[in-house]
Parts: structure tokens; C-alpha cells; sequence
């Protein structure tokens, strides 16, 4: 059995961003301290539920690094108590810049915290402004700094192409001024105007389809210079520097979600929390459970899931782990679409692995959903 993974969704944001559909809140200042302590609770009431052992976890957003950092190491702490968690564990804290100093920083990495994904998104401050972000590239490089010399040797930087007006010119240039801070793992995003956030009514000048795809072509390669190996479809790391939390997600490892909105996936039932930060509060203070949607999953929709997640990833997914995972042959089950995409060139089919291929890649939001 494998290890399974914790996420502790933190709700509270400084601004929110002009794209943002995440579960976040700006000017909510008031409800981080009774949050927490229901947050707390919730820690103490599941690890009575799930005994597992956990070697990962991930505090991710809105943004952990938006309130004092005691909350998070208070969180940690309460983590280790309850759960059994590996010394060894990958524990992220997502971060923005300007929303802590070099010493909040410090005592994150105190805590125990040995992994930053800070979101610097762009390295010109025209596009940061555009996003509604609140940092500037100076503000990132103060951060960044900050966190190495806090102690952080495993740092990811999230990045975004596909912006208004962007040329293959301005990606560039960050790409590579990115590439210059020595991170040890970039994620490369395309913005996605989605619905109900302000972009959604806002004119914008977006890159077309051809010029979005010329964008992650060239991140591809600049990265692959650099040093930087894709090991998933928007995601690139130096050496074994991936994201062992996300890795989880992508091969189908139960993982427990915690805090307002949080999803899980654990022992084949997918349940969720609820999403606003005081729904959450009143619903553990009221039932000591936070969740309002739960569903077992069937043995396709486990299947689908699988093949799904799974060729997001660099090295695709393995044949014999389906069939020992599901006790049937991948072919009785999905046999049809990967005879058609081997035949395409677009999934290749080697010493019982399936993974894309490069053209693949480019095309594999429409032969993903070919699976589900
Ligand atoms: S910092 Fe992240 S979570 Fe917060 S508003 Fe901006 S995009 Fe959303």
C-alpha cells in the first residue's frame, strides 16, 4: 500500500487576481483566527478516521503565506501529533511574494516546511498588473532570496503564458529570467478565462490557439536546456525535484484534503468539504464534519481515472499496474481508443508502458477525454 498524501486548503488571499476561480477570499482578515481553530479540529476528528500513513503534505490556496505564519506552524504541529506522517515527508507551503518577510519564512522551514511553490507567474510587471496580482518582479526576487536564505533548497516557481497580449517574444523573456533564479521545479499554466471571474467580462486580446501551443512548445524546450525535465504535461523539475504531492494525484494515491472546499479521494469515495469559510466553520462546530458531498467511486470511473491522471505524466502509465490494480487487461477495457491513438501516433506503446508522445502532448485535453 502506498503512502498516502495530506492537503490543507488555506482560503485567504490579500487581492483576489482578475482570473481567479480558486476557493479563495480577499478582506477576510476576521475569519482566519476562528478558521483555524475549526481547521484544528477537523485535523483532530479525521485522524481518527483515516489511519494511514501519510508522506506528504501540502498546504495550498488561496494563499498560506497570506496569514501569520504561526497559524501554519500551529497546523504543522497538529498534523504531526495526529497523524502518522514520514520524517522524511515532502511538506509544501504555496507563497506569494509580498505576502511574507525573511522571517515568516524562517519559521515556516523551522516548522519543518522543506518545499516553496511561489507564484510568481510573470517576470514583467506589465502582466503581473494585468492579472491583478499584487506583487512586482522585485517584490519575487526579494522573496525568493528570502526563502533560500531561510534555508529552502526546494523551491517551484508557477508561471503563466497565454496571457493578453502576449507574444512569444514576452514568454520568452520570462522564461528565461525564470530560468535564471536556479529553481529546483517550474509549472508552466495557461490561462484559462474562466467563468464568474472578472476576466470572464473583461475585453481582452488573448493569443490564439496556435500561438498558446507555440508558447508550451517553447517552454518545453527552453526547459529541457536548461535542465529542466517535463515529468508531466505542465510540469518540469531538476533530478528527483518533483512534486511528490501532485505525483499522488496523478497516479490515483488516496490523498486527504482538509479545510473549506477541501476534496479527498480515499479508499475509492471521493468526498468533499464545504466551500465558503464560514459554512466550513459552522459545520464543525455544529456536526464535527465539514463534508457535503460523498461518492463511491465505480470500478470504471477508478479505471478512467487512472488512464486519465496517469498519461498526464512523462512516463505514462503501466500496464501491468492496471491489470493488478483492477483485475482486468487495460485493452478489454480501453483497447478501442488506444488502438486508435497508437495507430495516430499519438500514444506509444512500449515494454508494457503507455505513455504520449510528444505530439501527443499537444493534442491530449481531446484524447483524455477519449478515456472517461
Ligand atoms: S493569489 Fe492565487 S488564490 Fe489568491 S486570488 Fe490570486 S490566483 Fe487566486
Amino acid at each position: 500500500m502506498k503512502n498516502a498524501g495530506l492537503y490543507i486548503h488555506i482560503p485567504f488571499c490579500k487581492s483576489k487576481c482578475l482570473y481567479c476561480d480558486f476557493n479563495s477570499y480577499a478582506k477576510s482578515e476576521s475569519l482566519i483566527e476562528p478558521y483555524f481553530s475549526a481547521l484544528l479540529e477537523e485535523i483532530k476528528i479525521q485522524s481518527t478516521r483515516y489511519h494511514k500513513k501519510y508522506d506528504t503534505v501540502y498546504f495550498g490556496g488561496g494563499t498560506p503565506t497570506a496569514v501569520d505564519p504561526e497559524f501554519i506552524c500551529e497546523t504543522l504541529l497538529r498534523l504531526k501529533e495526529c497523524f502518522e506522517i514520514s520524517p522524511d515527508a515532502e511538506i509544501t507551503a504555496e507563497c506569494n511574494p509580498k505576502t511574507i518577510d525573511f522571517d515568516g519564512l524562517l519559521k515556516l522551514k523551522n516548522a519543518g516546511i522543506n518545499r516553496l511553490s511561489i507564484g510568481l507567474q510573470s517576470t514583467c510587471d506589465g502582466f503581473l498588473k494585468k492579472l491583478g496580482r499584487i506583487h512586482s518582479f522585485e517584490d519575487f526576487k526579494d522573496c525568493f532570496q528570502n526563502a533560500r536564505n531561510a534555508g529552502f533548497q526546494n523551491i517551484s516557481l508557477d508561471l503563466m503564458y497565454g496571457l493578453p497580449s502576449m507574444t512569444l517574444a514576452d514568454w520568452e523573456n520570462t522564461l528565461d529570467e525564470a530560468v535564471g533564479f536556479g529553481a529546483e521545479h517550474i509549472s508552466c499554466y495557461s490561462l484559462k478565462v474562466e467563468e464568474g471571474t472578472p476576466f470572464w467580462d473583461m475585453e481582452l486580446s488573448l493569443p490564439d490557439d496556435d500561438l498558446v501551443a507555440d508558447m508550451y512548445d517553447l517552454a518545453v524546450k527552453k526547459l529541457d536546456d536548461a535542465g529542466y525535465r517535463r515529468y508531466e504535461i505542465s510540469n518540469f523539475a531538476k533530478g528527483n525535484k518533483t512534486s511528490k504531492h501532485n505525483e499522488k494525484y496523478w497516479k490515483c494515491v488516496d490523498f486527504l484534503g482538509l479545510g473549506a472546499g477541501a476534496f479527498s479521494c480515499m479508499d475509492g469515495k471521493r468526498f468533499s468539504n464545504a466551500l465558503g469559510i464560514l459554512e466550513y466553520i459552522k459545520k464543525i462546530e455544529k456536526n464535527k464534519s465539514a463534508e457535503i458531498m460523498r461518492e463511491d467511486l465505480s470500478k470504471f470511473d477508478l479505471m478512467s481515472e487512472f488512464v486519465f491522471l496517469g498519461l498526464r505524466m512523462t512516463e505514462g502509465i503501466s500496464e501491468e499496474e492496471f491489470s493488478s490494480r483492477f483485475g482486468e487487461k487495460i485493452d478489454e477495457v480501453f483497447g478501442e481508443s488506444l488502438k486508435k491513438y497508437t495507430t495516430t501516433g499519438h500514444l506509444i506503446r512500449e515494454n508494457g508502458n503507455i505513455r504520449f508522445s510528444n505530439e501527443g502532448f499537444f493534442v491530449s485535453n481531446i484524447i483524455l477525454s477519449d478515456f472517461v
